[in-house]
């Protein structure tokens, strides 16, 4: 097997045994980066190769001399363009910050830094993380590696699509209303969003800062629990992070406790697809055959989710992007008459469509006269939404259910309509508005050999118990034939 496709784990074997080097992961990374990323288009912009190969030659020469390095032991990790890396531009795939270079590092970036990861590039998105297929970025379409006529989901379309192409070893990526998990569905990944607070949000470009969360992406639920074991913990820089110790989640994984896993009736109705739909289904029943109690749950607000998040989330958005004014940094456009004209056609000309109409959503559901019929109302709502999760949980340990409607679709089919691609979003904007952890696994193909995925969710805190769950359905699918790769 080529080292570009290893999982992370797999990786760090061969070279704590000196099988392989991390210049030499570093060399297979670039090489598929040159046969692929022409088409993919999955980075935004990568770093000069020579210092990457530089970085990889420093961290194999520490290893030589016997240093102790850190668990991520000079693999590539790709970083979503909308956090921040010190003296590389960060975009957030938006004319708005197109030539922004930040002063310094987010805390996640720091920590990968610090535990021996190459960043080895910055992935696209959506504009400001507004969209669910990437196709908002300002500056080029991702393709779906397993077709790519496909979109590959979104936000974080760019790091999901890197990771199945073998473009990258491990990548990060911001979750807001599902853009971690979603785009791990439609490109055959793991994708893992944390409880609100288990990783430091200092240096992520805020789009909904109640419901943003940075998470991670893997091969296996292995990587992806190694990397949030390095990125996740407290940080004096950010006030919503939590005080909680984090474990080493991928060392504790194994376990063959029998669980009470909840199926949602509400997530499973008519608008579900069919390939979706018997996927998950078998998920079930292995899970059942495995010994696992399944049980039936209700969510009964589930149908005002989607609006309360809508509301919600352009409401904050309008707020945290009232920054980009062409008076602090970022884009300002060129022609103007005074300081209101300078600041119209700086935010008509820098932000695309999408950003647009969520900041005129967001200013209008805030404006006085309609604050109370829709801003305070989803606030209500939001909470009876969260106690039908505290519900849930105290009969079940954890929740299985779709993680979108639909498998991947065609690049363009959704991009037209935008309340069609908001209700892709149906089955994810919860973990968003309860903060509850959430991970999405893949679970089969459909006819057309397009990746399936399904989700499962844990109560607040219980990243490891999420991990375990994912681990033992992962093992359960592969022991069935169920793996990364397209049936023949
Ligand atoms: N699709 C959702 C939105 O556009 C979620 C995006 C995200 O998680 N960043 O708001």
């Amino acid at each position: 097997m080529d080292l570009s496709q290893m999982t992370a784990c797999q990786l760090r074997d061969l070279i704590s045994t000196g099988q392989t080097s991390c210049v030499e992961i570093m060399h297979s990374v670039l090489a598929q980066i040159d046969r692929i990323e022409s088409e993919i288009q999955a980075f935004i912009s990568i770093r000069d190769r020579k210092q990457l190969l530089r970085e990889a030659d420093a961290i194999d020469q520490r290893r030589i001399r016997g240093e102790r390095l850190g668990p991520l032991t000079g693999l590539p990790v790709a970083v979503k363009d909308s956090i921040s890396t010190q003296d590389l531009v960060t975009t957030c795939a938006s004319k708005m910050l197109e030539n922004y270079v930040p002063s310094y590092d987010a805390t996640v970036v720091a920590r990968l830094r610090a535990a021996d990861a190459v960043i080895l590039g910055k992935t696209n998105m959506d504009e400001f993380s507004m969209g669910s297929s990437t196709e908002n970025s300002a500056f080029q379409i991702t393709r779906n590696p397993h077709n790519l006529d496909y979109a590959p989901g979104g936000t974080s379309g760019g790091s999901a699509a890197a990771i199945a192409a073998d473009e990258t070893v491990l990548a990060i990526g911001g979750d807001t209303g599902g853009s971690v998990r979603q785009p791990a569905a439609f490109c055959g990944v793991v994708g893992v969003k944390p409880t609100y607070g288990r990783v430091s949000r200092y240096g992520l470009i805020a789009y909904g800062s109640s419901l943003d969360q940075i998470g991670v992406f893997g091969k296996d639920t292995t990587d992806a629990a190694l990397l949030l074991s390095v990125i996740a913990g407290h940080d004096q820089l950010d006030s919503t992070s939590l005080l909680t110790d984090v474990p080493d989640y991928s060392n504790e994984l194994k376990t063959t406790d029998p669980l009470r896993i909840g199926v949602p009736q509400e997530y499973f109705g008519e608008g579900l697809d069919r390939d979706v739909r018997s996927a998950i289904d078998r998920a079930i029943q292995l899970l059942s055959a495995d010994g696992h109690e399944i049980l039936d749950v209700s969510l009964p607000h589930t149908s005002f989710a989607l609006p309360t998040y809508y509301i919600i989330a352009s409401a904050e958005a309008s707020s945290n992007l009232a920054r980009y004014d062409g008076c602090q940094y970022g884009f300002r456009a060129d022609d103007f008459d005074s300081l209101i004209d300078m600041m119209c056609k700086t935010r008509t000309q820098g932000f695309g469509d999408e950003v647009k109409r969520r900041i005129l959503l967001g200013t209008y559901v805030l404006s006085s006269g309609y604050y109370d019929a829709f801003y305070l109302k989803a606030s209500k709502v939001r909470r009876l939404i969260h106690e039908d999760f505290k519900n849930a949980f105290g009969l079940c340990d954890v929740l299985i259910h779709p993680i979108s409607p639909a498998p991947p679709f065609k690049l363009g089919e959704k991009s037209s309509d935008p309340l069609v691609m908001y209700l892709n979003d149906i089955y994810s904007v919860v973990s968003n508005l309860t903060g509850l952890p959430a991970a999405s696994i893949p679970c089969g193909w459909t006819s057309g050999s397009l990746p399936i995925g399904v989700q499962l969710v844990a109560p607040w805190h219980e990243e490891l118990l999420l991990f375990r769950a994912a681990y033992r359905l992962e093992s359960l699918l592969t022991n069935i034939g169920v793996t990364r790769n397209a049936p023949d």
